[in-house]
């Protein structure tokens, strides 16, 4: 059984959860305890404590410690890799590449933590010094989704403990494995005093509604659904304290005529298809001109065919099964909606059955569909992708603008004065040329606009905005 950090210890839950494995719904990954309220407020209170002890340790010392953890990460890439691909679904290669992602973001906040600088101003008054400094938050509670299991964890984790934070981490419910070994990791290699990192595994309605509205959390670094996000965000502006949510997309990407067809077509497989569509940065939206719409679909539906869905671990999978019923149940409840708005399925939505009883679904692609369709309005979250004709690159660009969400876009063209042109006008935080809507680097900031993103960016040296408080020192000597 999998147990809770608490106050540098390893503790039962009052239930708990069995962890399933999406390829296999025979194969239990295992067992894992759900923590309480109020296990939760004991986690909260020990980070409280142990907060003012790693807020004096040296930036040496964070640093040698978050660099042990990026080691040991990166050492057990295949093991950590393979757990996750077994609970989550992602294909084996996908699995041990979001490990490595995770281990590399490590060494670069080992790095960060070193570098944290500050700056000195000219005052206007005189004989005054001006002094800007950065200090930790306090306890940070970091609340994460299922559909990267280890990357997004490192990423908020690591940030917040180098700038000298506690964490109360409390992973998704649904795949708790990998959260489980990366805390392990942290508790073991990270060496911390004891209450500088817990973690709370459980649903959302308790243990994360406890750190949310606990006045001893003074941040909130929370990925997942913009329904919880909003929720989120409000109990934490009624206590005033600091939020940053990452959440839903509804990425575009564009194809003009002038495009190289076969890269166009990588690129969109890859945006669309890959790690399940269960990407944030995932293409859901695929805005074709006219010119080269019939090539590019024709050209789509044969990649597609060679697509193989399959058990995440078998050698050669494309594409792995879908994480759970409930997000197959809606990535089909789309697929057909997206008929019954006028759209055409050319290509998958189908169930597939396999050696092992798992949720495989046949990438799908539905033609024929206009902006204003509700496949095209909300957030499906799965291996499905839509294509809107357009006239011209005008009208590819407003398409491509018109949505609630702002988090990544892209386009495909061999057109420098276009693409110029769409970087600067695409209403979204991360904009691509010829390649995929998903894949970032993890030294470069990450977020949206509008309803995808609240908040300091994520990520790079701009993780630090959320990380620490600003502090304005005036001395007359
Ligand atoms: P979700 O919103 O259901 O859950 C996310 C986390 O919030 C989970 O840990 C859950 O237990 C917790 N939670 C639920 N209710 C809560 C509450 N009332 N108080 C506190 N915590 C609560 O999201 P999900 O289904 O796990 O993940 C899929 C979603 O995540 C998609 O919408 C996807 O776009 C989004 N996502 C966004 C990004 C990004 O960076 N923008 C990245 C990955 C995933």
């Amino acid at each position: 059984m999998h147990k809770n950090f608490i106050a540098g210890s390893w503790v039962e839950g009052s239930s708990t959860r069995l962890n399933i494995n999406p390829s296999d719904n025979n194969d239990i990954v295992g067992e894992y305890a759900l923590a309480d309220q109020v296990q939760t407020t004991q986690a909260i209170d020990a980070a409280h404590e142990a907060q003012k002890l790693w807020a004096k340790a040296t930036a040496e010392h964070r640093s040698d410690a978050l660099d042990r953890i990026g080691t040991e990460i990166l050492a057990r890439r295949d093991e950590l890799g393979m757990l996750l691909s077994r609970e989550e679904g992602k294909t084996l290669a996908e699995g041990i590449g979001e490990v490595v992602r995770a281990g590399r973001v490590f060494k670069f906040f080992a790095g960060e933590a070193l570098r944290l600088a500050g700056e000195k101003l000219p005052s206007i008054r005189e004989g005054v010094d001006v002094e800007v400094t950065r200090e930790p938050e306090g306890v940070v509670g970091i609340i994460t989704p299922w559909n990267f299991p280890i990357a997004i964890p490192a990423w908020k984790i690591a940030p917040a403990l180098a700038y000298g934070n506690a964490v109360v981490f409390k992973p998704a419910d649904l795949v708790p494995g990998s959260a489980w070994a990366l805390s392990e990791i942290i508790a073991r290699a990270g060496q911390l005093p004891h209450g500088v990192f817990n973690l709370v595994m459980g649903p959302g309605s308790k243990v994360g509604q406890t750190l949310v509205s606990s006045r001893k959390v003074r941040a909130v670094s929370f990925t997942g659904s913009v329904q919880t996000g909003r929720s989120i965000g409000m109990s934490c502006m009624e206590r005033g304290a600091k939020v940053q949510m990452e959440m839903g997309g509804k990425n575009p990407l564009v194809i003009l005529n002038d495009a190289d067809l076969e890269q166009a077509v990588s690129v969109a497989i890859n945006g669309s298809f890959y790690s399940t569509g269960q990407r944030c940065t995932g293409s859901s939206r695929l805005v074709v001109e006219d010119g080269i719409h019939d090539a590019f679909v024709a050209a789509m539906k044969l990649r597609m065919a060679s697509l193989k869905v399959d058990h995440a671990l078998k050698s050669g999978t494309d594409v792995g099964p879908v994480v759970s019923q409930d997000q197959l149940d809606q990535d089909l409840h789309y697929i057909q909606l997206g008929c019954k708005e006028g759209g055409r399925l050319v290509a998958g939505g189908e169930l597939l059955v396999r050696d092992t009883p798992g949720f495989y679904l046949s990438p799908a692609l539905i033609t024929e569909t206009q902006s204003s369709m509700r496949i095209n309005r909300e957030e499906i979250f799965g291996p499905v992708a839509s294509v809107i004709r357009v006239k011209n690159y005008e009208e590819a660009l407003e398409t491509a603008n018109d949505t609630d969400f702002g988090l990544s876009s892209g386009i495909c063209t061999t057109s420098l004065k276009h693409a110029t042109d769409f970087k600067r006008r695409s209403s979204a935080g991360m904009v691509m040329v010829n390649v995929p809507t998903a894949g970032v680097d993890y030294h470069a900031p990450f977020g949206g606009r509008k309803g995808s993103s609240y908040g300091a960016r994520e990520q790079g040296v701009y993780a630090r905005e959320f990380y620490t408080s600003v502090k304005t020192a005036y001395t007359l000597a």
